[in-house]
């Protein structure tokens, strides 16, 4: 399997492109495809593997907590989740947790909660989950119930939230609750939850299609120190929003690690498999599906990379990373779609590679804002800009 075949464009450094070269080979000679022990003990084998392998200094930021850099690295945890995906969904779900469970300490955390929690998450030693979503509060975050009730120098969270990754094996959580300074997104705040708080209990576990720990959580008059708090009270959407630019750009880069796999499958499974006198790949409708799969990749990878890079440049990229995760999570459930096709009955064949990749894609077009909710924050920011540019003409 070749490393990234984007790295030769503008939007990467030299660093970029050994950091994907040297993964790629770390994960060829390191991940198995599938793995043998329960998801909670794989997860957490890997979460450790990633760790002492120094991949995890890339999930956090700050030099003094083990990062390997100074700020959020946009394009290097794409570039890590693309090939992570491209060997192991697991690998790169551990991956992508320790991130996204952290991202919102490494973001707005104070000095005292970096130090009490990235360097373990960057060694592996702590695992991390982000607990947003509400049974009746997914798409409609705003909707959310779990409360914070402030009792001096602490809060008491009641309530719960489901579908978190995670569940059940993380260390702590960073949990959104209502604290009730303003209506809807503005009342409320963010807190990290370690997993031994008294009134933290977990739920049931939710089995899925692409196995990975996923639980629901309770929260029964938990009482956590107000030094848990995450920014300031009442600011935690923004908190949340801030974690998911980074976060969702990286789906992307998931979804098309996923497709280059399928794309790769295909090609050799095309180009061996004898019909008719000649192979399937020399038929003109299995040609017409492998360009239509490339060049759809391509075109997502573009968008992927280029929100990834204006991140990276300090610039707001809520519309450019909505784009990214649409046309990415999209374009790869189509080409491992037609992957599975030209693989025929072998495709369906549980466990393996392209049935694995049809499975594993399709959580990636409803998590961190389903593809209809990426196209209105883009139709949101276009019609914005529209008339502020109108506004400023006169
Ligand atoms: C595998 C997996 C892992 C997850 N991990 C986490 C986690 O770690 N932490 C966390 O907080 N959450 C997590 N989630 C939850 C996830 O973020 C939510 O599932 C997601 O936000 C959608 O919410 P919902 O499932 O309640 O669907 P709903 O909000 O009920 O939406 C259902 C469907 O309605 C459509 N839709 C939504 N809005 C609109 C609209 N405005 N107009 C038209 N159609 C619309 C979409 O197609 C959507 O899929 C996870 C989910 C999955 C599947």
């Amino acid at each position: 399997m070749p490393s990234s075949p984007h790295l030769d464009w503008p939007f990467f450094e030299a660093r970029h492109k050994s950091l994907a070269t040297e993964l790629d080979r770390w994960a060829s000679a390191n991940l198995p495809h599938d793995h043998e022990s329960s998801v909670d003990d794989a997860c957490r084998g890997l979460v450790r593997q990633l760790g002492a392998a120094g991949w995890l200094n890339h999930a956090i930021a700050g030099t003094a907590y083990g990062a390997t850099s100074e700020a959020i690295d946009t394009r290097a945890i794409c570039l890590i989740r693309e090939t992570l995906a491209r060997h192991s969904g697991l690998a790169d779900f551990a991956f992508a947790m320790q991130g996204l469970g952290s991202g919102a300490i490494t973001l707005f955390g104070s000095a005292a909660q970096k130090k009490k929690y990235l360097p373990r998450v960057a060694e592996g030693e702590a695992i991390a989950a982000f607990a947003l979503s509400e049974r009746n509060a997914g798409s409609d975050v705003a909707a959310m119930q779990c409360e914070a009730r402030r009792d001096g120098d602490a809060y008491i969270l009641n309530g719960d939230k489901t579908w978190i990754s995670n569940g059940g094996i993380a260390d702590f959580y960073v949990v959104f609750a209502r604290t009730g300074e303003a209506e809807g997104s503005r009342g409320v705040s963010a807190f990290v939850v370690d997993s031994d708080t008294p009134g933290f209990k977990l739920g049931e576990r939710v089995e899925v299609i692409a196995p990975h720990p996923l639980a629901r959580l309770v929260f029964e008059n938990c009482r956590v120190p107000s030094t848990q708090l995450l920014g300031e009270a009442g600011r935690g959407f923004k908190v949340a929003m801030a974690t998911l630019d980074v976060f969702r750009t990286s789906v992307a880069a998931a979804a098309l690690g996923f497709a280059q796999r399928a794309l790769a499958e295909a090609l050799s499974r095309a180009t061996s498999r004898k019909m008719f006198g000649q192979t399937l790949a020399d038929f003109q409708l299995t040609q017409a599906k492998l360009a239509a799969m490339a060049t759809e990749i391509d075109a997502a990878a573009l968008l992927t990379y280029r929100a990834a890079w204006l991140r990276d440049q300090g610039q707001s990229v809520t519309v450019e990373a909505a784009m990214a995760k649409w046309s990415a999570t999209e374009t790869a459930q189509r080409v491992i779609d037609s992957a599975v096709q030209i693989f025929g009955a072998l495709g369906v064949v549980s466990g393996s590679v392209v049935e694995r990749l049809y499975r594993e894609i399709r959580p990636l077009r409803i998590y961190e804002g389903a593809t209809e909710v990426q196209q209105l924050i883009i139709a949101r920011g276009i019609i914005k800009a529209f008339q502020d540019a109108g506004s400023s003409r006169g």
